[in-house]
């Protein structure tokens, strides 16, 4: 099958008969909802801008299973080259929809169970390899949307799986049938779950003999029996559904997270990836993690338009030429850099795996993302410094149609006198839908807990910082005896 269109991928989505619950209602038609609509169409924007010749060199790429053209989110790295064009792949959708645009999950998932699958099969002589493969081909042909499900909700936090008491706080095997598995748990933060095709679970942290039963990889499809799913809220997500264009502030895209439920759900043995083998659920973990930190080069787009309407809202004021507007958006400027920087970095110093598909540099990886756990922030509160007070009093667009107060709104909320009142809460809108509103869950808070919250990025520093070595470097020039 060729690449779909935007539309086309819509109505795929259409067939689905997915369980998803919002506001204690069951959604009869998700595709349809306003407040699920705009974060498909970011999805769908990844299949338009695949087609889009200005676009297709960093959305699409040469499947290696069939060397067909594919949609890049559908790719197993191959370079180190794959690796630089995904983030700056993730920067460009960034910009384009100052959104969280969601099938990335999906390709780090493929990428860090194809690698694992291979190193289980040369210590095991399972077929879980193969079995992924086709998978995989199939995910490429039909040109899907796969959600990568990590995140078990993990009860007491200083508890293993298998000792919870409550046993279904990681997902877990309860059944093997001679065709396949029954697993039951529930995966929370899953980013764009209603909007995929497909959902492939991992575990979520390193296990021991005793967790064999949670030890588990797998895919099903979104809309298999018991499979459900409860909408996340947002921050003024309700907005949605009023039918303002500027009171949304993005009014064409968003991203979404949902609760994931797994009701003893039936996965047939081809779809099974891994199931028991421990040992090498941290390296799964790891990679997926490893190839999840520097997709955060997402925020570095979103970060380009925050910068962008931030030096808008300075220029409606009057004062673009003000000495400490400047240095504001230098230093936002610089921050955002420093993330694109340290994405890139671990992305050229990639290596490749026993499988053949590449690796981002850990450490590398990690630093990026503990950049990403903390500048966004400090890029929020400069905008916000910059954009004023306005940003969170300003009226409603109903107010500011109403013949009654259209005239006092327009006059009295207008900075400089070239720029029509409605461009200045526009922008001032964009900004709070970035900076407190459902743009914000993507730019801010997904920030710091996305792809792993920062202290897992600590722990990965500290192991990978090879601190004897740099002692040594210390002890030879100050001429200190090993
Ligand atoms: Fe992709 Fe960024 Fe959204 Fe994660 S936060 S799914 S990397 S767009
Ligand atoms: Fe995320």
């Amino acid at each position: 099958m060729a690449l779909k269109t935007g539309s086309e991928y819509i109505e795929s989505l259409r067939k689905l008969n997915m369980t998803v619950y919002m506001f204690g209602e069951k959604v009869a038609v998700p595709v349809e909802h306003p407040i699920i609509r705009p974060s498909m169409n970011a999805v769908a924007l990844t299949y338009d801008l695949a087609l889009d010749p200005l676009t297709e060199d960093l959305m699409t790429a040469t499947s290696h299973l069939t060397g067909k053209k594919i949609n890049r989110f559908n790719h197993i790295f191959q370079s180190t080259n794959d690796l630089v064009k995904k983030v700056k792949r993730q920067r460009m959708l960034g910009q384009k929809s100052a959104c969280c645009f969601q099938r990335c999950v999906g390709q780090d998932a493929f990428n860090a169970v194809y690698s694992t699958a291979f190193e289980i099969d040369e210590k095991y002589g399972t077929d879980y390899f193969e079995r992924f493969k086709s998978y995989l081909l199939y995910v490429q042909e039909e040109d899907l949307v796969v959600d990568g499900a990590m995140t078990d909700v993990k009860g007491n936090r200083s508890l293993s799986p298998s000792q919870q008491v409550d046993p279904d706080m990681y997902l877990r095997v309860v059944e093997r049938r001679p065709d396949g598995i029954v697993v039951r748990g529930c995966k929370a933060h899953q980013t764009g779950i209603v909007n995929s095709h497909e959902v492939l679970v991992m575990p979520t942290i390193s296990m021991d003999a005793a967790d064999k039963d949670y030890a588990v990889s797998f895919s099903v499809a979104t809309d298999t029996p018991g499979v459900i799913m409860i909408y996340g809220r947002q921050s003024c997500d309700t907005r949605k559904m009023e039918g303002s264009q500027i009171d949304v502030g993005n009014s064409e895209y968003g991203g979404h997270e949902a609760l994931v439920i797994f009701d003893d759900v039936f996965v047939p043995n081809d779809r099974v990836f891994l199931d028991g083998e421990t040992e090498f659920v941290g390296m799964l973990v790891e990679r997926f993690a490893g190839h999840h930190r520097p997709s955060y080069a997402c925020k570095v787009g979103v970060g380009d338009v925050l910068i962008g309407a931030a030096a808008l809202a300075a220029d409606y004021n009057g004062v673009p030429k003000a000495s400490h507007i400047k240095d504001k958006l230098i230093e936002m400027t610089h921050l955002n850099e420093t993330i694109y920087s340290s994405a890139l970095a671990c992305s050229y110093e990639g290596s490749p795996t026993a499988s053949g598909a590449y690796l981002i540099e850990m450490l590398l990886a990690n630093v990026c993302k503990h950049n990403v756990t903390r500048f966004p922030y400090e890029i929020c509160r400069l905008a916000e410094d910059i954009a004023g007070g306005l940003m969170v009093t300003l009226p409603s667009e109903k107010d500011y149609r109403s013949p009654e107060l259209n005239g006092y709104i327009d006059k009295y909320l207008r900075g400089v006198d070239s720029v029509p009142t409605e461009h200045r809460m526009r922008i001032l809108r964009l900004i709070e839908n970035l900076t407190l509103g459902t743009g914000a869950v993507g730019y801010r808070t997904e920030s710091m807990h996305g792809a792993g919250s920062p202290q897992a990025q600590r722990i990965m520093i500290a192991r990978l910082s090879n601190m004897e070595h740099k002692k040594s470097l210390a002890k030879h020039i100050a001429k200190i005896p090993e």
